[in-house]
């Protein structure tokens, strides 16, 4: 069972305490790098490979500083993680702007910082027109609707917002190479959490054909070919994780059958996967406050679905584990639930637990991606800290809990009088 055991133990818990309260959100830096590296080494036969973090995952500036150092760009879709990136000095074309229904003002301030401009839809190239210099790089989003299938996050192809079809793609290589752009990359993003290579192996295969049937069609070669995220974590127990060297030793194969007779080798190879890179080395630590019994048994913790919404969105998978009864017998069905007013606010339902007790630590596996990032402050729930620790033993906070003045700074309280003869007039 890949859960056990844990990285960490009772004692680094209980210091961390000291300082930062549960809940907290707690990520192994050791694991994160091996994890950057071990990508990196899979595809090391591709000379200018890249994995560019999906920083959306887990947007902290010291995990994106992490993937930097460990030789890693950054996919960005939005103004405030262009902004993350320009802040780290991470710019050019390490950055990635992987953007949908965009606005000019955020192609601007991708083309500035230089980052590579992955265009959802040819529909943008009359925005693109008017940016000085235009970018160095421009990219297309292929989306193959009913060619594929897609999975239960990202949806039906032929249903997703995202992407283009291949005659919009030729179209818009086609007007970007008449306005001067001469260096291209292709693009998709399919699946999302996918664990099977083989499912994996068919957006790279697609990709690479598409890409040679762009060079027949247009003269064009496109230099990177990005085949997105979507490497998967196994939340379940069970599940085995993604056979990387298997995996890049996949796409060698076909990068040889297909790409070098298309002759449009070298290619380089890119990725920008978030949640294989951070999601299995983080950890929701929490507190369990309460317990009650009425048509089920319910264990409530101090977490709530503010700082994980992933089960209450997708009624996703996310073991708990209950710090020093991991070997005590699972045998109580409970459901898991934190405090906000929202019935699908449980990490768990009818989970097979050891008996709990108020003030045992609970540790909710694999929220290290889309976990934090995710968060929000309805029913007045704060964002919680993030701590990173290492193997050393060492931890150090990298974003602080939020704090009631955090939660009311947007709004001015001298400015509101509570005019109680207004509501006896209209009464
Ligand atoms: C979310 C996203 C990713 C990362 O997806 P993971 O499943 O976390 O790997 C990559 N590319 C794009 C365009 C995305 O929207």
């Amino acid at each position: 069972m890949h859960y056990q055991p844990l990285p960490f133990d009772r004692d680094l818990i209980d210091r961390i305490i000291e300082d930062h309260p549960t809940p907290f959100v707690l990520y192994h830096e050791d694991g994160i790098r091996a994890r950057a590296r071990e990508l990196t080494d899979a595809f090391a036969w591709n000379e200018g490979f890249q994995q560019y973090f999906a920083v959306k995952a887990t947007p902290n500036p010291h995990i994106v500083a992490m993937m930097a150092e460990e030789g890693g760009g950054a996919d960005c879709s939005s103004v405030a993680e262009l902004i993350t990136c320009e802040r780290l000095g991470i710019t050019g074309q390490d950055v990635m702007f992987t953007s949908n229904n965009t606005t000019m003002e955020e192609f601007e301030i991708a083309n500035k910082l230089g980052a590579i401009i992955n265009l959802d839809t040819p529909h943008h190239i009359d925005q693109i027109a008017q940016l000085s210099p235009l970018p160095e790089m421009v990219s297309f989003r292929f989306n193959p609707g009913p060619e594929r299938q897609g999975n239960v996050i990202i949806g039906d192809p032929k249903e997703a917002k995202f992407g283009s079809t291949r005659e919009q793609l030729m179209d818009g290589y086609r007007r970007c190479a008449e306005l001067g752009i001469s260096r291209f990359g292709l693009h998709a993003m399919v699946v999302s959490n996918e664990l099977n290579i083989e499912a994996l192996l068919q957006t790279a295969e697609m990709l690479f054909e598409l890409a040679a049937e762009i060079h027949r069609e247009t003269g064009i070669s496109v230099e990177c070919i990005n085949l997105g995220g979507g490497i998967g974590v196994p939340y379940q127990p069970g599940q085995e994780p993604v056979d990387l060297p298997a995996f890049g030793d996949g796409v060698r194969k076909l990068y040889e059958s297909i790409l070098v007779p298309a002759g449009i080798a070298p290619v380089r190879i890119l990725m920008e996967n978030g949640r294989a890179m951070t999601g299995p080395f983080g950890y929701l630590i929490t507190k369990v406050i309460n317990q009650k019994s009425s048509y089920k048994d319910y264990v409530g913790v101090d977490a709530c679905m503010s700082n994980l919404m992933r089960p209450g969105m997708y009624g996703a998978y996310h073991h708990i584990t209950v710090m020093g009864k991991e070997d005590q017998p699972a045998d109580r069905t409970v459901d898991i639930v934190g405090s906000l007013c929202e019935n699908n606010d449980k990490f768990a339902i009818d989970r097979k637990m050891p008996a709990t007790e108020v003030g045992d630590i609970a540790v909710i596996h694999d929220a290290g991606a889309h976990g934090h990032s995710m968060g929000f402050q309805y029913n007045g729930r704060l964002r919680s800290a993030e701590i990173v620790f290492n193997d050393a033993g060492e931890f150090r906070a990298i974003r602080r809990a939020e704090t009631f003045d955090d939660y009311f700074c947007t709004v001015d309280f001298d400015s509101v009088k509570v005019d109680r003869k207004q509501s006896a007039t209209v009464g």
